[in-house]
């Protein structure tokens, strides 16, 4: 890869430092020789100030752009590493650690709010055995797209296991979360996976918890992952969430589950 590829921003970054600094270090070296010939009984002659003026920018200017863009390259390389740290590899969904701490840090904010849903693609064995695991691949990222095209740019979207996927619907009470839910359930139900003249229909179970007070993503993934089973046991592509609980209801659950 060229090692000057850097975005269009963080060359107008460097380019606009650059600049900065050497019309700061122009200006300081203007007013410099003028005090050190005023000292010195002379005025500034016109060499004095055009190599006053021009000696910063033909001295440091390629060096401070250099040390600009190394520096860009670096904020820039370590973008990328932050970024695939937290991606899972084969459906660009941020991976368990990366959506536990990024759910947990959005429960943590004063007013931090919203729903958890833990979704589980339905016989996902069979997927396997029928069309090869190469394919069921491929499903797991046509799941995970279903899933990213149903929810809001904010909303944060992981894979939590092999089949498993977590969504944290931000500032989500029951019902809108319910809908985004079924949303995701439509939308993946909507999908086939098809070879060699055999076709199977996708479909996901989902689970939810509504968060309560200051419940932790410990407390919300219980919930939600106890209730994900309850969809499973009910026949599968479906949406468990739970009644338009309360916080107090659902504050209770969590200390029973504890
Ligand atoms: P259920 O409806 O009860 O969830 O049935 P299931 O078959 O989805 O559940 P089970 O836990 O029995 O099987 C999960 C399957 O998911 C088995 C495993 O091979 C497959 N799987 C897990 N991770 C991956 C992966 O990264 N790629 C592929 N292709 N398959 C995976
Ligand atoms: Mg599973
Ligand atoms: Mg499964």
């Amino acid at each position: 890869m060229n090692k000057l590829a850097l975005p269009a921003s963080e060359w107008r970054i460097a380019w606009q430092r650059t600049a900065l600094i050497l019309a700061a270090s122009t200006v300081g070296s203007w007013v410099m020789s003028n005090l050190v010939m005023m000292s010195l009984n002379e005025g500034m002659n016109t060499v004095g100030t055009v190599l006053a003026l021009g000696m910063p920018t033909a001295l440091g200017g390629p060096i401070l752009l250099f040390l600009q863009v190394r520096s860009a390259q670096l904020r820039d390389a370590n973008r990328r590493l932050e970024k695939l740290a937290s991606t899972d590899w084969l459906t660009d969904c941020l991976n368990r650690r990366a959506f536990t701490s990024r759910v947990s840090s959005s429960l943590g904010q004063t007013d931090g709010y919203g729903t958890l849903l833990v979704i589980d693609a339905d016989h996902f064995k069979t997927v396997n055995d029928r069309f090869g695991h190469e394919r069921g691949d491929e499903v797991l990222q046509l799941i995970a797209g279903a899933i990213r095209d149903s929810v809001r740019d904010g909303d944060l979207v992981g894979r939590i296991g092999g089949e498993e996927f977590g969504v944290f619907l931000k500032d989500a009470g029951h019902d809108i979360a319910n809908a985004a839910a079924e949303r995701i359930r439509a939308a993946v139900n909507a999908l086939f996976v098809t070879s060699d003249g055999i076709a199977q229909r996708l479909s996901v179970s989902i689970g939810g918890a509504v968060c309560a007070g200051d419940s932790g993503f410990s407390e919300l993934f219980q919930i939600a992952d106890r209730r994900l089973y309850e969809a499973k046991h009910a026949g599968r592509n479906r949406v468990e969430l739970g009644r338009n609980a309360g916080d107090a209801d659902l504050a209770a659950m969590s200390a029973a589950i504890s």
